[in-house]
């Protein structure tokens, strides 16, 4: 019944049908959710002797007289006459004859419209009228409060909005509420079929709250209910291992820290040490600012694998980050006597075959590479641990593929951009969440400015006049387009010869062969260059304290996350650190990104901005979002509730495998949304 074509609803037909869809209505069921855009409330009406020249507003009164008036150019105009006894008010109706026979004398209606006093009486010729023959109740268009509806040419709103009113009063209550009683108290939710109702037609605002917190609940909650329903599915899975903290590796390591753990680290550590001493395998996400020390806490997990003889994996998502993790772990971990290599795609051929080799005896502890690791036929001898480092440039996929090669490994991603804790909960909702809320203290403030490239070089010859290093940044949309790369190496050594030609100018990019990016990197660290000219390559990982200038060059390219994570590389070491944004902002979301970069280093609330600006679906790129398609609820604004739908749904699966028949219409719903390309919803 609700599957059945709006064709054949009474007063359609095919041509009003072929409109319909248009809106992306085919089915009784489309009609009765195609929600409306917009409420205006026309509750209020007032006397024709109150109402202003100009005003917008109700009136109600009845007919008494009706004219034609023929001038030259026009065929005729109908003036009808209304009173309401406190004066009199002329519709002018120009094109609607028709109108003389519906608002005959006698008739009582409620008109809509906006209003003009001209020579001391009122008019309008641009209003809504209903006709008042029953009680008040029974008004869809005037007096109450009105629903507005995305509309298509040639669609009039008051036949849409009569349309949906009789659909619903014909089907509505034979629609079934999929979710039992007790989670609607849980949830303190309304009955679906009166918020369906309501939603077109409420009675006040309140009833219009009610009913959108309903529906928003049930589109968050299937979401949720399927997310929770995986996690429990990998939750049971269980792992060929198990863990002790025995302290061997640990303890010299945190012997050879220059630092302590931030209290945040601390915790997020024992939350992942929890997970890793439970039998279940991890599936953690970490998330915390750039900058915010999630390396470390990445190697106490793994040191915690291999002092139990496991093996651990750190996977990158480029390989110039790769190799900087490898540099940078192998000084971590020197006195730990401990094997770790990098596998880069660039590697001769004997030297993989060798590590591989030795990966599979359980020679080699920790192994860093990027997402080749798991695409190629690597096997490991005890695999105990995956780390995939800055998750946003992975796809859901890649960590299902890990999870597929049936190892069950503890699993923990981390992301370099937070994102608010709900979303979180939405977009990685399989995953449980840890959060590094705070950077390590006594570090310099970065100062983030906008200049012309002129005075940004000044600033960078001051800079290195004082000891510091910098970076100048060329950023590229794409960096294996080998077009921009030569512009902007057509720039590089622009800048290295002419404009800083007394300094030791080193440049990197992608194109570069491993070995030359492997030398230019560590001449940086180790302090034989005192700048470095590069595209947007470094935006992850690499970690030199003593560079505390960043002149990004076309920053109004970019887009917030990518500056906020270039930035990073800054304001690591105690000294004030500069970036620099170069670059004319000139529309008005490049403007906008501009003020928020100058206004906040804050990775939350800049990633906050970014959503809001981009939209979620641009913002995780298309590929990996896995987000929900939204018919009314907003990810952004929705916080409250996807909390609740979360906290309901992993409440309900603790309780039920919704196999009891209270839960079957959930059940159809689950597979009616996403299908059976989600086969984890067959597990319990
Ligand atoms: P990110 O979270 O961006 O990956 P890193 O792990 O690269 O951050 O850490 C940034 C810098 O902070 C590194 O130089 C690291 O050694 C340093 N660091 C990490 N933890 C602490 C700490 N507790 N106290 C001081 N410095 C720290
Ligand atoms: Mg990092």
């Amino acid at each position: 019944m609700f599957k059945s074509d709006v064709q054949y609803l009474k007063g359609v037909g095919p041509r009003k049908a072929e409109l319909l869809e248009n809106l992306g209505v085919k089915t009784v069921y489309d009609l009765i959710t195609y929600f409306p855009k917009e409420y205006e409330d026309r509750r209020q009406l007032k006397k024709i002797s109150q109402v202003q020249d100009g005003e917008e507003t109700g009136i109600q009164a009845q007919v008494i007289n009706q004219k034609i008036i023929y001038t030259r150019k026009r065929n005729g105009i109908l003036k009808i006459f209304l009173t309401d006894n406190s004066e009199e008010v002329v519709l002018v109706c120009f094109n609607q004859m028709y109108l003389s026979d519906i608002l005959k004398k006698g008739v009582n209606v409620v008109l809509h419209g906006k209003f003009e006093r001209k020579l001391a009486r009122l008019e309008t010729s641009n209003f809504t009228y209903e006709i008042l023959d029953g009680s008040d109740s029974d008004l869809i268009h005037t007096k109450r409060i009105v629903p507005i509806y995305g509309l298509t040419k040639g669609l009039n709103i008051k036949f849409l909005r009569s349309l949906i009113k009789r659909t619903l009063d014909k089907y509505a209550d034979s629609f079934q509420d999929m979710l039992p009683g007790i989670i609607k108290d849980e949830a303190n939710l309304c009955d679906y079929i009166w918020a369906i109702k309501k939603i077109h037609f409420p009675g006040d605002w309140e009833e219009k709250r009610k009913a959108y917190r309903r529906l928003i609940f049930d589109e968050f909650f299937l979401f949720q209910l399927a997310l929770a329903f995986k996690k429990k599915g990998i939750k049971k899975k269980k792992k060929s291992f198990t863990y002790r903290l025995k302290r061997t590796l640990l303890t010299p390591f945190r012997q050879t820290l220059p630092f302590d753990f931030t209290p945040a680290q601390k915790k997020v550590i024992n939350e992942i040490f929890s997970d890793m001493q439970s039998i279940h395998p991890m599936n953690r996400l970490l998330q915390g600012d750039v900058g915010s020390g999630k390396t470390v806490v990445a190697l106490a997990a793994l040191l915690l694998a291999v002092e139990n003889g496991r093996q651990g994996v750190i996977m990158v998502p480029t390989e110039i980050l790769a190799m900087q993790h490898y540099i940078n772990v192998e000084k971590m971990l020197a006195s730990l006597k401990i094997k770790v290599e990098l596998l880069a795609g660039g590697m001769g051929k004997r030297e993989k075959k060798r590590i591989c080799q030795e990966l599979k005896e359980g020679k080699i502890d920790i192994i860093i590479g990027t997402h080749s690791l798991i695409q190629e036929g690597i096997d490991f001898f005890r695999l105990g641990l995956v780390v995939i480092d800055e998750q946003h440039k992975f796809g859901v996929n890649q960590r299902a593929l890990l999870r597929n090669k049936g190892l069950n490994p503890d699993v923990l991603v981390m992301t370099a951009t937070p994102i608010p804790r709900t979303l979180a909960l939405t977009v990685y909702g399989d995953l449980d969440v840890s959060t590094i809320s705070e950077c390590p203290k006594g570090r310099g403030e970065i100062i983030t400015q906008w200049m012309k490239d002129k005075r940004a070089y000044k600033k960078v010859s001051e800079e290195v006049k004082k000891g510091r290093q910098c970076y100048i940044v060329y950023p590229l949309v794409d960096e294996s387009d080998s077009l921009q790369i030569k512009a902007a190496v057509k720039m590089l050594e622009k800048l290295k010869n002419e404009i800083f030609p007394d300094y030791r100018v080193g440049i990197l990019h992608g194109q570069m062969k491993k070995q030359e990016k492997k030398i230019m990197m560590e001449k940086f660290v180790g302090k034989e260059l005192d700048i470095l000219v590069t595209t947007s390559i470094i935006e992850v990982g690499i970690d030199v304290s003593n560079a505390t200038v960043m002149v990004i060059e076309n920053s109004n390219r970019f887009g917030l996350s990518t500056l906020h994570q270039l930035r990073g590389r800054i304001g690591r070491g105690k000294h004030t650190s500069h970036c620099i944004l170069v670059g004319e902002f000139k529309t008005f979301e490049a403007r906008k990104r501009k003020e928020v970069m100058l206004a906040t280093a804050d990775g939350f609330k800049i990633a906050e901005e970014d959503l809001r600006l981009r939209g979620p679906g641009e913002f995780f790129g298309t590929q990996q979002h896995g987000l929900p398609e939204l018919k009314i609820g907003n990810i952004i604004t929705d916080f409250e509730i996807i909390e609740k739908t979360r906290e309901i749904a992993s409440k309900t699966l603790e309780r039920e495998n919704l196999t009891n028949s209270d839960y079957s219409k959930i059940k159809d719903a689950l597979w009616e949304r996403f299908g059976s390309n989600l086969k984890w919803l067959s597990v319990g």
